[in-house]
């Protein structure tokens, strides 16, 4: 789950990091109240799940309040990469002199967190890692030791030579490291972290993805979850208790079991065409989610077809079968169905699809191929 800038700050807050102060709002006419209230000069930052906002304009520097309202009407309502946005962070405007990047992911191969630095901060990380790898410095860090004061320290120094900086530094990484421990995130970062000509270290940008495996026990975090910048499609999804990825291919996939799926997916590429969605209906057999399914599916328009991989094990054949005949009954598809039914009552599904005309195969390939024939028609 992807969370705010001004969201990602008060976590950071929390945990003690040096941020300017600011306010979010979704009214213009409230940003001058706000930017009267900070009393100095004030950045205006729309607030969406994408990064690169500098560069599309959604960062502006404004003097005054009245400035600021200026600035807040012409970006809220602005598209930045097909998101709109909906709220602008106002934020007291700082005098910067150096820009560094500090960021936390997890290594899965390493089963660790990893922290990054580079001096090389304001600028996209990946830009630096492919160009001049040398400009960062890497760290593992032991979960069960956590970060330790003289490794904080030792990234600092990589960082900036003045100790006094970077000591400050040291501490603004182990908030860092903390922030994204307790949160159970899956990257922290600031970017930039910089310091100002009175020698000040502050986080003026913020980005905190949460693992979703992890929110379960962090409501507070969930909370923060905003709707308007998820796609609609995989929300309801995960309503249905579906597990779904849009993808931008042609043919619909409706999958019992993850590893299939991905099965299903390969095979779709393999013989020369695109999915359209990744979607494991689980393992349980409800009729009910293979309905909620296909109205997920049919929303996206570049669907042709409607592939159904079923290998019928506690998810029962006649169940699913069921389910789509309800669903094609309730709202007719627009786009050819296709079904391969195998293992646990499969010849009792097949006997239900007949009321629709429907005649499932067994074999993986074939209906693999016969949906992308269809959806080439
Ligand atoms: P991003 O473009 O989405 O990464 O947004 P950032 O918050 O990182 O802002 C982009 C750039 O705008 C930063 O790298 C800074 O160079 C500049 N910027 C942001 N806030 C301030 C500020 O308070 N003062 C100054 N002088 N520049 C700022
Ligand atoms: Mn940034």
């Amino acid at each position: 789950m992807k969370i705010h800038e001004y969201q990602a700050k008060e976590l950071f807050k929390k945990f003690g990091m040096p941020i300017p102060d600011g306010k979010v709002t979704n009214n213009p006419e409230e940003v001058g109240k706000i930017a009267h209230e900070i009393g100095k000069p004030v950045m205006v930052k729309a607030q969406v799940h994408v990064g690169g906002r500098g560069k599309a304009g959604g960062i502006k520097f404004a003097h005054n309040a009245h400035e600021a309202w200026e600035h807040a009407k012409a970006i809220l309502g602005m598209d930045i990469k097909h998101c709109t946005v909906k709220k602008v962070l106002i934020t007291e405007a700082v005098d910067i002199d150096t820009e560094a990047y500090i960021g936390i992911i997890v290594d899965r191969a390493a089963k660790m967190p990893v922290i990054m630095v580079s001096p090389e901060g304001g600028v996209d990380i990946e830009e630096v890692a492919a160009k001049t790898p040398e400009r960062i410095m890497k760290l593992h860090v032991d979960p069960m030791l956590g970060l330790q004061n003289f490794q904080a320290m030792k990234l600092a120094r990589f960082v900036y030579e003045d100790i006094g900086i970077a000591r400050k530094a040291a501490r603004v990484i182990m908030q860092l490291y903390m922030t994204f421990m307790h949160v159970d995130a899956s990257l922290a970062e600031v970017n930039p972290l910089i310091t100002t000509p009175d020698g000040k270290v502050l986080a003026i940008d913020a980005k905190i993805n949460i693992d979703d495996n992890g929110l379960y026990r962090r409501p507070e975090i969930e909370a923060m979850r905003d709707l308007d910048e998820e796609d609609p499609s995989e929300t309801e999804a995960k309503n249905a208790d579906l597990s779904f990825v849009k993808l931008d291919g042609s043919i619909g996939c409706i999958v019992n079991g993850a590893g299939l799926a991905m099965a299903t997916m390969d095979t779709v590429k393999h013989f020369g065409a695109e999915p359209a969605n990744f979607l494991d209906i689980g393992g349980s057999s409800n009729p009910d989610k293979v309905i909620n399914a296909m109205r997920i599916i049919l929303r996206d328009p570049n669907v042709k077809v409607i592939l159904f991989n079923i290998f019928g094990g506690i998810t029962r054949c006649d169940d699913v079968a069921n389910g789509i005949v309800a669903a094609v009954k309730d709202f007719k598809p627009p786009v050819p169905i296709v079904v391969r039914l195998t293992g646990t009552n499969e010849d009792e599904g097949r006997k239900i699809l007949e009321e629709i005309n429907l005649a499932a195969t067994s074999s993986m390939e074939d209906v693999v191929k016969k949906a992308i024939e269809l959806a080439a028609a």
